[in-house]
């Protein structure tokens, strides 16, 4: 038995997830026409009553789509400097729309609108123009960290006041949702635009989806088209998407306990200076400088556990759909015999 806690994109599709995909009605959704893909769009704008929908392979493809529609040459973009859209998806607001970026040195990723505010650069010749401010729900490399409604309403309020745009990067949105018990509803109604992942802790193969308005994401769909994002019979990916939705989201209070359950033994190990909050279903801890990081990995993988350094001395470890109760037991008497 092999545990891998490295991500929760490494689950894989259940049988029951896999027979919904083989019985999907399918057609070219270049042409519009494949009803699993129209079926998925719906459901998502529907979700977070907003007007439309589309379906991208991967979260880095919406983030950098509504990046690209919310901006122009020259703008910047005013994130946290733990954003996944500046540090993990290769610089693509550069490389894509010609921006730059305007880091906040946030609480475990999530920023405050007096920090955006601050943050807003005046105009001058030699400023670039503050347009988009991106915020992460749940906040990766926060350790999984969830907002308040509050805070989001609070700064949606701040960025409609100052003419910014505002896009919320909900990878793992549902774990927030199911953390926090704020409707889906109720964060549509914060954001411009919001990119969901369905490959993440949901559980699909493939798949994430970007929301807005009719006309956004009528224009998203030529972007998408020249990044090579345009799929055929896509419908087989999507119908996984709704399976998940459908059948997924509850269940991630469990993999929420069984990182709780990690973190908390982690807090009485020698071999541990700190433990971040844990949230969700994300556990980042640093090591004791006695324990170098590679051989903590070294001993974990001897013991048929994998995890990733998440920076020096860092760990990160993600619970998932195909981390089950037996591997809970297993990873904690492993992490509970390791000592200095
Ligand atoms: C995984 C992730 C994404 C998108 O990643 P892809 O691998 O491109 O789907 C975006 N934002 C956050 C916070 C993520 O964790």
């Amino acid at each position: 038995m092999i545990i891998d806690l490295r991500s929760d994109t490494v689950t894989k599709p259940t049988a029951e997830m896999k027979a919904f995909m083989m019985n999907a009605p399918l057609g070219d959704d270049v042409f519009g026409e494949d009803p699993s893909v129209l079926q998925l769009e719906e459901k998502a704008a529907q979700m977070f009553g907003m007007e439309a929908a589309m379906f991208c392979p991967s979260g880095t493809m919406t983030n950098q789509i509504a990046i690209k529609l919310h901006t122009q040459a020259l703008d910047e973009v005013i994130c946290d400097k733990l954003s996944h859209i500046y540090l993990y998806e290769v610089g693509g607001y550069a490389y894509n729309s010609s921006v730059s970026v305007n880091l906040i040195d946030g609480d475990r990723g999530r920023i405050t609108p007096e920090q955006v505010k601050k943050a807003i650069k005046p105009e001058a010749d030699w400023y670039p123009n503050s347009k988009l401010v991106v915020v992460e729900n749940t906040c990766n490399k926060g350790g999984g960290s969830c907002y308040e409604l509050d805070q989001l309403k609070a700064l949606s309020k701040s960025c409609k006041a100052n003419n910014l745009a505002f896009h919320l990067d909900g990878a793992r949105l549902m774990n927030a949702h199911v953390k926090t018990g704020v409707s889906t509803g109720e964060f549509g109604a914060q954001f411009d635009s919001i990119s969901l992942c369905l490959s993440k802790g949901l559980g699909a193969p493939i798949g994430s989806v970007l929301v807005g308005t009719k006309d956004f994401i009528k224009r998203g769909r030529k972007v998408r088209k020249v990044m090579g994002g345009g799929m055929r019979q896509a419908g087989i990916l999507a119908s996984a998407c709704v399976y998940a939705l459908d059948n997924h989201v509850e269940r991630l209070a469990e993999d929420h306990s069984k990182a709780a359950a990690i973190g908390q033994l982690l807090e009485s190990k020698n071999y541990v200076n700190e433990v971040l909050p844990v949230d969700t279903n994300i556990i980042i801890f640093k090591l004791n400088d006695k324990m170098p990081g590679s051989d903590f990995i070294q001993i974990l993988e001897n013991n048929h556990i994998k995890a990733v350094e998440f920076g020096p001395q860092m760990i990160r470890f993600v619970t998932h759909l195909d981390f089950t109760k037996g591997m809970l037991e297993k990873t904690l008497e492993t992490l509970d015999g390791i000592s200095l």
